[in-house]
């Protein structure tokens, strides 16, 4: 495929979707109305970079332990205590990316099956290829709810785990308590371990967002960062809890791999934990409330209550949703087209964690563009 010698086929074959069309076009563009991002679009709150810039002063540039510094071990234990009442093994990972490939490396043997909501965070398919797992699509259309009989329609003996993320990446929806449940059941009735990528757990609108750790603790590994809930993803930090003998296992990965998280940035989360971002919490409500408000009675859309994006469905003038974003950039404006999240290729992403007149002229110039089509 990538006609390389030296390259990995399993490497070669990755990222070679319609989405790599996309990112060409929009390299040629300049200034958009850029709607792609993952990522918030505040900085930093002032006391966690000022904790990081002592550490670096004080001279916190070694390496930690492979856990991470006790402090930040401890704080994140008391806090999984007060949440859960639960006790788990935790470490501090580089990211929740981190956190995911040391679980697809911990826990795959070959061909062992992961199940994957479609959508799905763009690297959870590729880790479990890359890992020797098999990953299992299992298509949550058109409501994106967590429908636990599809699955368990999915369930073989071979399958291992399941990638649940809610909110979710790139949908926004965000698990109901009693959704939670059925899954957690399930891991319990096939003996599963679920993955629960908890990223977003933070920017949850409607109240807070249901964890399998409440139903299921024994068969949930968690997954948290910093990055989102904070406006740090650059500092890469996140980290794992769970079943002792896999927390140990992703450990000990950890130290032929990663080594540690960041010194100067473990330092900082200590603070970040402490740190009160209700604020950003509540504006971007507001902007979910904008988007959705601007979206309403030209877009198809399952109202999202967490993360910042909305999944709308494209018109149905339009061939797929590649074809639609194309006409999108056109005019400006960069989104990203389903098949970049899934097998589809129907919907797109908006990411509305933009200023208040990105999303209103963004929104306006994708309405324009759908009801033109
Ligand atoms: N999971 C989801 C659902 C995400 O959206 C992201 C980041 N976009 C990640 C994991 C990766 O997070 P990190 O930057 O902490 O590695």
């Amino acid at each position: 495929m990538s006609g390389s010698h030296f390259v990995a086929d399993k490497v070669s074959t990755i990222g070679s979707s319609g989405i790599r069309r996309i990112f060409d076009l929009a390299a040629r563009m300049t200034n958009p109305i850029d709607m792609s991002m993952g990522q918030p679009d505040f900085d930093t709150p002032q006391p966690v970079k000022r904790a990081a810039i002592a550490a670096i002063e004080e001279g916190c540039n070694s390496y930690t332990v492979t856990h991470g510094l006790p402090a930040l071990r401890e704080k994140i234990t008391a806090q999984l205590k007060a949440e859960f009442d639960w006790d788990p093994a935790v470490f501090v990972t580089s990211g929740v990316s981190g956190g995911l490939v040391l679980a697809m490396m911990a826990c795959l043997n070959p061909g062992d099956e992961v199940l994957i909501g479609d959508p799905y965070f763009v690297s959870y398919k590729h880790l479990v290829n890359l890992f020797g797992g098999r990953p299992v699509v299992v298509d949550l259309y058109d409501d994106f709810r967590l429908d636990v009989q599809r699955f368990e329609a999915a369930v073989t003996d071979r399958t291992k785990l399941v990638l649940v993320n809610s909110p979710g990446n790139p949908t926004g929806i965000v698990a109901a308590a009693e959704e939670m449940r059925g899954m957690a059941e399930l891991a319990r009735k096939h003996n599963l371990l679920l993955v629960s990528d908890e990223i977003y757990n933070v920017l949850s609108y409607d109240g807070p967002a249901a964890s399998p750790v409440r139903f299921a603790p024994e068969h949930t590994l968690l997954l948290r960062g910093f990055g989102k809930s904070y406006g740090m993803t650059g500092w890469r930090m996140g980290y794992a809890a769970g079943p002792a003998d896999v927390i140990a296992q992703m450990a000990k990965l950890q130290q032929y791999t990663f080594v540690c998280a960041p010194h100067m940035a473990q330092r900082g989360c200590l603070t970040a934990l402490d740190t009160d971002v209700s604020n950003h919490v509540a504006d971007y409500r507001r902007k979910r409330d904008m988007a959705v408000a601007a979206l309403e009675g030209t877009f198809e859309f399952v109202r999202p209550a967490g993360g910042f994006y909305v999944f709308p469905k494209v018109p149905a003038a339009f061939d797929n949703s590649t074809a639609f974003v194309e006409q999108a950039i056109a005019r400006n404006v960069l989104v990203i087209p389903g098949n970049a999240f899934s097998e589809r290729d129907t919907h797109f992403r908006i990411s509305y964690a933009v200023s208040d007149d990105k999303i209103t002229e963004g929104c306006r110039i994708l309405c324009e563009i759908a009801k033109a089509g």
